[in-house]
């Protein structure tokens, strides 16, 4: 079997879903498991949506309504034109989940409350729209297509926007229910994103989750491999709306893929990479708009080259330093820090300690984290820079790279913090958010163009 996961610009519309179902046909020999995330910008829509009702602003939610009912009843229109009664069993389908939406809408509206167990029903509607339009698509083409509902297979805690799945149990139901489904089909189709705790409430895997939704397909299933369908030519060796002259990444290890995700590249969900190396599943990033490109592979690290894959920022972020008076040492600067973190769940991207001084990278703005600050201030003194940026080099044995610091601080003007992470698969610099621009700039054409 292979998995293969559509995005939101790769479904957006009618000609993207035409060639959706051509990229399909051309697999139908390798039994693929399609996923799909909601049509682009739908999910967006759909979260105004929900601050809306919350805010009672009912002119407002109407309106949000009507532009989600039109864009989906018109995709519909126009994909089954030739197929009336599909056409009509799918319109029907889409008007009873939209005015199921609404009716729930409508409550919250009413009582100008959201927690987020109904945001997250609210902002699944997207991809179980998408999911049952392709699905009749399909059909229409004549590739008899099976639409399951992911809510049956994988299974979360009760963090509802940002849930995580019980492997064991997820496993199971998907071995199980893709088997019964496969039975009398061409194609099994799902969505992506969504979820559903064991008690069956709708859950989510966190925004850009359908990714990780399609690995955790991929390892199940034990897949041959997992497509997964976007608009640009595969994982690139920079952001290119930010960067000139970036260049594709022909192939990258899991490990560096995640460690760009997880330093701000928009490449795979952060979480996508975990299941496909647990069986050692290869995942290609794919262009549904240049299929003739043969995208990005990310595979086991034996498999992939060594040295500088990327450079990625992550902007919005502070740089904190503690100073503590005493010399506390380093357990117990971190052990401290720590215990105000911790328990306010702020993410930290970096920490660095000596005797006396921790340094730490985050992201801006938590409500939750000026309370954690002042309680480190009862004991330290505390220092908050603004306006900073972390760029980061990914690619295993980076540190064999010579002139990268250098290089950063000559352009940048200054360097707060400088980092070669623990498993070798980055190095990291705070730098002035101003200066990134130009520091990325000149950081990338001095490792890729020489
Ligand atoms: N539709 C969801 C989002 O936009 C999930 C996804 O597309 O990956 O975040
Ligand atoms: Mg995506």
């Amino acid at each position: 079997m292979i998995i293969i996961k559509f995005g939101g610009t790769s479904v957006q519309d009618e000609a993207a879903i035409g060639r959706v179902i051509s990229i399909v046909k051309g697999r139908l020999r390798e039994k693929p498991l399609v996923v799909v995330s909601a049509l682009a910008r739908v999910t967006r829509l759909l979260c105004t949506l929900a601050e809306e009702a919350e805010a009672q602003r009912e002119d407002n939610v109407k309106d949000l309504l009507k532009q989600l009912r039109e864009r989906h009843f018109n995709l519909a229109k126009n994909l089954l034109a030739a197929r009336p009664d599909l056409l009509e069993e799918c319109l029907a389908k889409v008007e009873e989940r939209i005015a199921d939406l609404e009716t729930f809408v409508g409550g919250v509206c009413l009582i100008g409350e959201l927690s987020s167990r109904s945001e997250a029903r609210i902002i699944s509607t997207g991809e179980l729209l998408s999911s049952t339009i392709i699905s009749y698509a399909f059909n229409a083409a004549d590739i008899s297509c099976h639409w399951i509902d992911a809510r049956r297979m994988i299974t979360t805690d009760d963090n509802y926007l940002n849930a995580r799945p019980d492997m064991e149990v997820t496993e199971a139901n998907i071995k199980r229910i893709v088997g019964l489904e496969y039975k009398g089909a061409d194609l099994v189709l799902t969505q992506g994103f969504v979820a559903a705790t064991p008690k069956g409430a709708t859950s989510v895997l966190g925004f850009e989750g359908s990714d990780y939704s399609a690995a955790i397909f991929g390892m199940a299933l034990g897949a041959e491999r997992v497509e997964i369908w976007t608009d640009v030519d595969g994982i690139r060796s920079a952001d290119p709306r930010v960067v000139h002259n970036t260049r594709k990444i022909d192939v990258i290890s899991y490990e560096e893929a995640a460690e760009m995700a997880a330093m701000g590249a928009r490449v795979l969900h952060p979480l996508t990479i975990e299941p496909a190396r647990k069986k050692n599943i290869p995942i290609r990033v794919l262009n549904s708009t240049n299929q003739a490109c043969e995208g990005t592979l990310v595979v086991r690290g034996d498999q992939a080259p060594d040295g500088p894959k990327s450079v990625a920022v992550k902007d919005e972020i502070l740089f904190i330093k503690v100073t503590s008076p005493k010399l506390d040492g380093v357990t117990r600067m971190f052990g401290k820090v720590f215990g105000s973190l911790y328990p306010r769940r702020i993410p930290v991207v970096l920490a660095k300690a000596t005797e006396s001084e921790v340094y730490l990278v985050v992201p801006e703005e938590r409500d939750t984290l000026q309370e954690a600050l002042e309680e480190i201030g009862k004991w330290a003194e505390v220092t908050v820079y603004r306006d900073k940026a972390l760029i980061s080099v990914v690619g295993r044995n980076i540190v064999g790279f010579e002139g990268l610091g250098d290089k950063v601080i000559s352009v940048s003007g200054k360097v707060y913090l400088a980092n070669v992470s623990a498993n070798m698969m980055s190095e990291n610099f705070v730098i002035d958010s101003d200066r990134v621009q130009i520091t990325l700039e000149s950081l990338h054409d001095y490792i890729f163009n020489g």
